[in-house]
């Protein structure tokens, strides 16, 4: 099994983002999900993640197969969380879910999970979720190995590995920290499988000189969804208010990353949950114009690795050249 798909269910930042100006690229936050071989990854819990469960739920059934499943969460703001109370094959006792994501302020992040779900923020807890849960924390330089042909424990390594051990049919997610999004930071994730790899970036600032480190960890890679959320305008604050400081990058932060790490395809992500289709259309051209291998997350998105990216579908808006 070959195959390596990237499907989005949630690109927005911030706040998820009902209404007429949102309906193309969509209004859910951040929820990203891989398949892979035989096997599903899912990034972030965002509100994206709720559609998602539903789709899971609904084949499922119809294969008469339980869910099992792998949830990567990057860092707990809302954004990336708020979906996860939703998500309906947590509350079904067939279903496995293997779960990692970052401590946080000291926290492990079972405890960091919990708090999302507990009253008086929700009525249920984590605990009555009736789904078997492994909930692990994962930090930089971790080392998570899955089997790409069935359902196995996916084996975390927290200690060095010698990649030379690593199994064809493995895939292998590696972890990177940023600093540079208040105020615990996030976590990157790097998806490989047999030749190919996708870097997941988002909430990120970049750097005068852009990210080294991240652009070492994606150097190569097929895709790179890489936080986009403000114009340079908006970022500086040419009308009265910057941004500066809130752990966002802009498309030209992310194009100047992608062109150093030689990704072939980047995705603009995270995108402001006040610009409008037709503002992201915008900056999708105007970004294409600088660099052609990029495209504008949309929710619904699917992009095969195996395929190549020059048939990728692109959200269309009259009198906005996007070709
Ligand atoms: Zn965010
Ligand atoms: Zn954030």
């Amino acid at each position: 099994m070959g195959n390596f798909t990237i499907r989005f269910w949630g690109v927005r930042g911030s706040y998820p983002i009902p209404g007429a100006q949102s309906v193309r690229f969509g209004g859910n936050t951040s929820c990203v999900e891989l398949n892979i071989g035989n096997r599903r990854l899912i990034i972030d819990g965002g509100t994206g993640i709720i559609g998602l469960g539903n789709q899971m739920l609904k084949e499922s059934f119809a294969a008469k197969k339980a869910i099992n499943t792998t949830i990567l969460f990057s860092h707990m703001h809302h954004d990336h969380n708020q979906g996860f109370p939703f998500f309906k094959p947590a509350f079904i006792d067939s279903t496995t879910l293997h779960i990692f994501g970052p401590r946080s302020f000291q926290m492990d992040f079972d405890k960091v999970l919990a708090g999302i779900l507990q009253p008086p923020f929700f009525p249920v807890e984590l605990s009555e979720m009736r789904s078997k849960k492994f909930i692990s924390n994962i930090s930089e330089n971790d080392i998570l190995l899955m089997s790409a042909v069935n359902d196995t424990v996916p084996r975390l390594h927290t200690t060095h590995l010698d990649k030379s051990t690593i199994a064809s049919d493995d895939i292998l997610v590696e972890v990177l920290k940023s600093f540079a999004h208040p105020k615990g930071g996030t976590l990157f994730f790097k998806v490989s499988y047999k030749d190919y790899s996708m870097v997941f970036a988002s909430d990120t600032e970049g750097y005068l000189w852009d990210d080294q480190k991240l652009i070492n960890f994606a150097k190569n890679a097929d895709v790179l969804i890489h936080d986009a959320q403000y114009t340079t305008e908006d970022y500086i604050g040419q009308n009265g208010f910057s941004r500066q400081g809130f752990g966002h990058s802009t498309p030209e932060i992310a194009i100047e990353v992608a062109k150093k790490a030689n990704v072939k395809q980047l995705v603009l992500f995270h995108h402001d949950p006040e610009y409008s289709d037709e503002k992201i259309a915008l900056i999708e051209a105007h970004s294409r114009m600088k660099h052609p291998d990029c495209i504008a997350a949309y929710e619904g998105l699917s992009i095969d690795l195996t395929k190549g990216f020059s048939k990728l579908k692109r959200v269309q808006i009259k009198g906005i050249n996007t070709i």
